[in-house]
């Protein structure tokens, strides 16, 4: 039996194509800078993205944090989210590893962060504070879209106040297919960028930093430090060449699906569909069911995975079709008639 899995857009298999280029992948040892396929992915991940390098990591979690480590030292601080997964999701890395302060903010309307909220939080330099550095940013964000106008502001406050800037873009092609952008128009204002290519792009692992020479060079050296130069990886960085190739436009289906799904499970009355978070291929849905877990144990005995919850997080992808999406649907709304 196939598994119908929403727990998140990390579980894709990848493509027959892409199984097919690793085995055919053109490898050598990356840490001396000898793999071509690890560099024509760096190299095309920097020019699609306006950067002048890029650097090939094995998690976006190690992507954050080379950035972070590369933009910040010892008893600086970045500014993140409260809910943001480079503070919350991310073990605290940035302080075990880099003696960095976390100064969260709590996110307001849309998942943003207000500029007077960024403007309060800046300290001034006197040694009693640590040196503020950095502003992060999410995009997409728990499934919403930042909006380009809101990007553009708060990363000017950033500069003004001689802060960098970083953007968490483990899913940032869903926000530029979703807004029918270029993703430049969104980068080119921030002085780094990190991108997930084994989410909704299907590749089996990998992550990129982007950013510019200098920094990039940093980067190179604490991914070494942090254990993650790797050697022949152009046998994964090859899905990674597809990924970036041929998997974005396709992310529109997968918000399509979004939609569907919500639809479908508007009509189950213990779903109360959260619509502000229904933007790309993320479905947020209020549970009013005392026994989340039951719900969770039906569905997998039936071949379908769902974290139920009070909050329940649907995440489309390409292994999700209408097909296992009606499947879903008519099975939470049997094991309702058969709760009653
Ligand atoms: C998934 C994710 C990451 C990094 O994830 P890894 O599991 O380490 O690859 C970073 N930021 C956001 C917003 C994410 O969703």
């Amino acid at each position: 039996m196939n598994v119908i899995d929403f727990r998140s857009d990390t579980v894709t298999q990848p493509t027959q194509k892409m199984r097919e280029a690793m085995a055919n992948s053109v490898v050598g040892d990356d840490v001396y800078g000898d793999d071509p396929t690890v560099n024509e992915l760096e190299a095309l991940a920097a020019d699609k993205l306006g950067y002048e390098a890029a650097i090939y990591t094995a998690t976006g979690t190690q992507a954050n944090l080379l950035a972070l480590l590369s933009h910040c030292e010892r008893g600086d601080e970045y500014i993140v989210g409260q809910q943001a997964h480079n503070y919350r999701l991310e073990g605290g890395g940035a302080a075990v590893l880099g003696s960095i302060q976390p100064q969260p903010i709590s996110e307001g309307e849309n998942g943003s962060l207000s500029l007077e909220d960024i403007q309060a939080v800046i300290k001034p330099i006197d040694p009693h504070f640590a040196r503020t550095k950095l502003l992060c940013l999410e995009n997409t964000h728990s499934g919403r879209v930042q909006s380009l106008d809101y990007l553009k502001q708060a990363t000017a406050l950033a500069k003004s106040k001689g802060l960098a800037s970083h953007l968490d873009g483990a899913r940032l092609f869903n926000a530029v297919v979703k807004q029918g952008l270029n993703v430049k128009t969104i980068t080119a204002h921030f002085d780094s960028t990190s991108i997930c290519l084994s989410k909704g792009l299907a590749a089996p692992m990998g992550s990129l930093l982007c950013g510019n020479e200098a920094f990039i060079h940093k980067a190179r050296r604490w991914r070494k430090v942090l254990g993650g130069g790797m050697r022949q990886a152009g046998v994964v960085a090859a899905t990674g060449i597809i990924a970036l190739n041929e998997q974005i436009d396709r992310l529109a289906e997968d918000h399509d699906n979004a939609r569907y799904l919500a639809d479908k499970l508007s009509g189950i009355q213990a779903f109360q569909i959260k619509q502000d978070y229904l933007q790309t291929n993320m479905v947020y849905a209020e549970l009013n069911y005392a026994e989340p877990s039951k719900l969770t144990a039906y569905l997998k005995k039936h071949g379908v995975l769902v974290s139920a919850a009070k909050t329940t997080r649907f995440v489309t992808h390409k292994d999700v079709d209408i097909n296992a999406i009606n499947k879903t649907v008519d099975l939470i709304k049997r094991f309702f008639v058969e709760e009653k």
